[in-house]
């Protein structure tokens, strides 16, 4: 889910800055603010990408086309699929070892002869204690046979750094090479808070593009490529805390909001957050992890009744015709079914509110009939609203609401018994905002057909 890590906000009666700033031109070394100094950042990193030009590609509006033969199909009849990968193993067969849970690592390094009070020092020193190894020769205190077994058997690193970008807010951007060339992005958000309520967020992504094609969605016109491994999504985390802590403070929360739809990696997605609660490791608290969905309602079901984690639905329409066309995910699992599943399944879970997002796009969610009909439709679900300013990109056929505008619907919700919040933009100058994570390059997933009574507002943002 490309999106919400977005911090709650004070509107002020004129100016939320819907209006994006002109996007960055090329990018040069000097340019990053922050330069990292971290083992993990090789020298030679390859030449910065020009943004700019890659995200200007030209998109045609409001046209149907078949989907492009090089990515997964994004039509609605392949919202269960995606590339699988076993994960535990790369390449050259050596073992992933943050592509393991504790307790299978502990079995691994049985298997090899070695104590499992070993497996635990390798894990603090893999996932913590200031160390966070990515190679044999950084585990100081292990036995030098242990060690030995280690650099012939298993991987540290499962991602290569390739690029940071800093935007003007703060938030970083940060780039990964995949072990078969490929390019996922993850997004640091520092807190704007310097008291205890600070929080400082990661943003994973779980898949390689996405199959949603959510339409107001950037890395939805990527396409799906393939699912993350568990070790992958992991490793997002612990690069976040490896090269920010000591700028930013301690990484406390993590979100599955990057690239991709997480619960369509429901396997990965599960093992990869239980790896990063673990108490001897990473340590995040459940209720600081969030996964977020388009509406996978098998997987949801599952989601909730095995993980602890929080869960985000982004929700963006009222009405099926709305999110059947924004949100073409609807078209298998309804408005009905999702809310009804919600319903249901949280009255097993105690203390436990759901997070729904909700982009505003102008003309088309934003009216006071929407506001009404959200105010509806969660009846009955313990819930939190999150609204959220769009935030453009190429080829984006909608409009951001005005600020006028989304703290009256805020209002409404509010007078009608909702806990709603308003949440800014963070990144939006680097394209590291809601929905701008990915490259799409020149093959991209179709633009749906408007619906007719929508054309007039489309049109205006075109
Ligand atoms: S296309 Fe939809 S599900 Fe996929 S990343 Fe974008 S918003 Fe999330």
């Amino acid at each position: 889910m490309g999106c919400m890590w977005l911090r709650r906000i004070l509107l002020r009666p004129t100016s939320l800055p819907l209006q994006k700033p002109p996007m960055a031109a090329l990018l040069t070394p000097a340019t990053l603010q922050n330069p990292v100094s971290s083992p993990f950042l090789k020298p030679s990193t390859p030449s910065l990408t020009p943004l700019a030009s890659s995200h200007r590609r030209l998109l045609s509006t409001a046209a149907s086309c078949s989907p492009p033969r090089s990515l997964v199909s994004v039509d609605e009849t392949s919202f269960d699929s995606g590339g699988e990968r076993s994960g535990i193993t790369n390449r050259s067969s050596k073992v992933l070892l943050k592509g393991m849970r504790y307790d299978e690592l502990e079995k691994w390094v049985q298997s090899h002869g070695y104590r499992p009070g070993q497996a635990l020092m390798l894990w603090k020193r893999i996932y913590g204690n200031g160390i966070w190894a990515h190679h044999s020769d950084q585990l100081e205190g292990l036995n030098k046979d242990f060690k030995k077994m280690l650099s012939e058997s298993a991987e540290f690193k499962a991602l290569a750094l390739k690029q940071v970008i800093t935007a003007a807010d703060g938030t970083r951007k940060i780039l990964f090479t995949l072990e078969d060339g490929l390019v996922i992005e993850t997004v640091v958000i520092p807190s704007v808070a310097s008291d205890s309520r600070s929080r400082n967020t990661v943003c994973v992504s779980s898949q390689v593009g996405c199959a949603m094609n959510c339409q107001f969605c950037y890395t939805g016109r990527m396409g799906l490529r393939r699912n993350l491994t568990a070790a992958e999504i992991v490793e997002q985390a612990v690069f976040a805390r490896s090269l920010f802590t000591s700028e930013v403070g301690d990484i406390t929360n993590v979100v599955f909001m990057g690239m991709g739809e997480p619960l369509q990696n429901i396997d990965n997605v599960l093992k990869a957050a239980d790896i990063m609660l673990h108490d001897q490791g990473l340590y995040f608290s459940p209720r600081k992890v969030t996964v977020s969905t388009s509406g996978l309602v098998p997987q949801m079901r599952r989601f909730l009744k095995e993980s602890n984690c929080a869960l985000a639905v982004s929700l963006n329409a009222t009405t099926d015709e709305v999110r059947n066309w924004i949100m073409p995910i609807n078209r298998k699992y309804k408005l009905d079914l999702l809310l009804q599943t919600l319903r249901e399944e949280l009255r097993f879970k105690s203390n436990y509110k759901v997070l729904f997002e909700y982009v505003m796009l102008a003309g088309i969610n934003d009216s006071i009939e929407d506001a009404k009909r959200l105010a509806d439709l969660v009846q009955g679900i313990p819930c939190k609203i999150n609204l959220l300013s769009f935030n453009p990109h190429s080829g984006s056929q909608f409009r951001p609401t005005s600020e006028e505008k989304m703290v009256e619907f805020r209002n409404l919700l509010a007078e009608l018994g909702c806990r709603v919040f308003l949440r800014s933009s963070r990144g939006d100058d680097q394209m590291a905002a809601c929905g701008q994570l990915g490259n799409p390059d020149v093959v991209q997933a179709p633009l749906l057909r408007v619906p007719e009574q929508f054309k007039m507002a489309v049109e205006v943002s075109a």
